[in-house]
């Protein structure tokens, strides 16, 4: 297997991207000159150097020379920590914060659940999930959980999966469980939505 191969095979991992689009990317590559490539794979191998995970929420955040295990949301004073959004991924984070209609706390679940999965406690973050209703839930503070997931079949079975393992905490605790309301139409994801529709998704949450 040759580099452009290669290269291929890395590109074709990322979310979305298929075979032609990934050779694409390989080729654009070697059209670049050396030191865009210097840069480039730099930033790629220092990536985990200065983004870490946050102990709470679990978004990746830039360190910036700041000495913490929580991000800036998390850290917040004023942000509503009876609140708790529980997305797929980061993006959909930076899309709800971009809309500014919502100051609560987020979980980043960290994929989702597809159909038929036989391991989906693999697929996102189920334990630091239930560790996190547990806790904030014995504290009292924890009110309601809202569940943000893509508007598509695989976000539904990760929403249904999810409510099924919070229900027992949250009876236990009293913390109300919800979905976006409608606006998020049917095939969306939460990633491409504007605003608007999330504005208007989260007041008519049910
Ligand atoms: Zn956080």
């Amino acid at each position: 297997m040759n580099s452009i191969d290669k290269l291929t095979e890395f590109f074709q991992k990322f979310p979305g991207i298929g075979p032609r689009q990934a050779k694409r990317f390989a080729y654009y590559l070697l059209t670049r000159n050396k030191s865009y490539l210097i840069e480039f794979a730099k930033l790629v191998s220092e990536l985990k150097n200065d983004v870490i995970e946050c102990e709470s929420c679990h978004r990746f955040f830039e360190k910036n020379r700041i000495d913490t295990a929580t991000c800036d949301i998390c850290r917040n004073p004023a942000r509503d920590k009876s609140l708790l959004i529980i997305v797929s991924r980061d993006v959909d984070l930076e899309n709800i914060e971009r809309s500014h209609s919502y100051n609560g706390l987020y979980f980043i679940l960290g994929g989702s659940v597809p159909i038929l999965e036989k391991t989906p406690e693999q697929r996102i973050r189920q334990k630091d999930l239930q560790k996190t209703i547990e806790e904030r839930g014995s504290k009292a503070t924890l009110k309601e959980i809202i569940l943000a997931l893509n508007a598509t079949p695989e976000g539904e079975h990760t929403g249904d999966y999810v409510e099924t393992l919070l229900k027992e905490p949250a009876i236990k605790y009293g913390i109300r469980i919800s979905h976006l309301g409608r606006g998020i139409s049917t095939g969306t994801e939460l990633e491409y939505s504007d605003s608007d529709t999330i504005k208007n998704a989260l007041k008519n949450r049910s």
